[in-house]
């Protein structure tokens, strides 16, 4: 079973599920709001489209809606990484880019609230847009909350730490009263949680990155982003194959098309068909393009996707993979 929604769903009676994953954060590199001219210009051609379009004679605001594109309708939102992974009660959050504000807002409304609650936060690395929500990130206030903090890097605490010194923020972050443990990561290393484990595997990236593939009860849910492909590590493409092999879905870096990143080489960064083709060769269901460039525009994502559409219709029609680009608010289950 393979679903994709997206609506706020705690609920989880089909025992066939076993992970809800929910994205807060899709950008990369610095949060990119929506430009009033953008805005402006979805207005006029929503007005216009609707106005003369005859399709849309007779049918209801929701039916009119529904057949408007996502691009055109609303955006895919411009807050930087962070996505949520429930499993069996578990709560997992990937990176703690500015998405993490939303989503300590919408956990204030469960037991973080009250200071009962449990989370991990799995950071792939700490450039400024993978760390800068969690000044802001509320349950981190709230004492009795216990957080548990991974990566691979050593002084991950004093990292957080100089991010919220007087000089940058207001708030020490010794301020903040939950309790929090931090756990050094190995390269490589198989992670055991009892109702899930977490593997683990270093990226090509400036500083470095890490890939984390989440598996329970047979399914895997994949978290790689922040990773270039280019001729130095080439032939790290077989074992990167294997760590995606069968997953349900690939969250993979899509910061630029394959022309953009011939120009922009060493910059740490993929494109959409090399995350196409990593699914493909890995058996993937579902490839979720993520990590977008600052200068890509609602519009500009759109047409990106459809680059991907066509590319793995050219060049694998048969093959059985979703495209899919990542919004905030997307929720799926597998
Ligand atoms: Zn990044
Ligand atoms: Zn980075």
């Amino acid at each position: 079973m393979n679903k994709e929604q997206n609506k706020n769903s705690n609920v989880n009676p089909d025992h066939s599920i076993k992970m809800i994953i929910r994205y807060y954060g899709v950008r990369g590199s610095i949060p990119t709001p929506m430009l009033p001219a953008d805005l402006e210009n979805k207005i006029k051609y929503l007005i216009v489209g609707i106005l003369k379009n005859k399709k849309f004679k007779g049918l209801t605001i929701n039916e009119i809606f529904n057949k408007i594109p996502h691009h055109l309708k609303s955006t895919y939102g411009g807050n930087t990484p962070c996505v949520l992974v429930k499993i069996k009660g578990h709560t997992l959050i990937l990176d703690g880019g500015s998405g993490i504000r939303e989503l300590g807002l919408d956990l204030m409304g469960q037991e973080f609230g009250q200071g009962k609650g449990k989370a991990k936060i799995f950071f792939s690395h700490t450039h400024w847009d993978h760390i800068q929500g969690i000044p802001f990130f509320a349950p981190l206030f709230i004492p009795g909350n216990q957080f548990e903090f991974y990566s691979l890097i050593p002084d991950l605490e004093n990292r957080l730490k100089g991010q919220q010194i007087p000089t940058y923020f207001p708030i020490d972050m010794n301020y903040m009263a939950a309790e929090k443990k931090f756990f050094i990561l190995n390269d490589k290393e198989t992670k055991d949680f009892g109702d899930f484990k977490v593997k683990i595997m270093k990226l090509n990236h400036p500083g470095d990155s890490i890939a984390y593939r989440i598996e329970s009860d047979g399914k895997a849910f994949i978290y790689s982003t922040d990773v270039e492909f280019n001729e130095k590590n080439y032939d790290t493409m077989a074992e990167t194959i294997e760590f995606f092999k069968g997953a349900d879905v690939l969250t993979f870096d899509s910061q630029y098309t394959l022309k953009e990143s011939f120009t922009k080489i060493d910059w740490g960064h993929s494109s959409i068909q090399i995350g196409i083709d990593l699914a493909r060769h890995s058996g993937i269901k579902k490839v979720i393009l993520f990590h977008y460039d600052p200068t890509y525009t609602d519009k500009k994502i759109h047409e990106i996707t459809r680059i991907g559409l066509s590319y793995k219709k050219a060049i694998d029609p048969e093959r059985d993979l979703e495209i899919i680009p990542a919004r905030e608010g997307l929720e799926l289950e597998i």
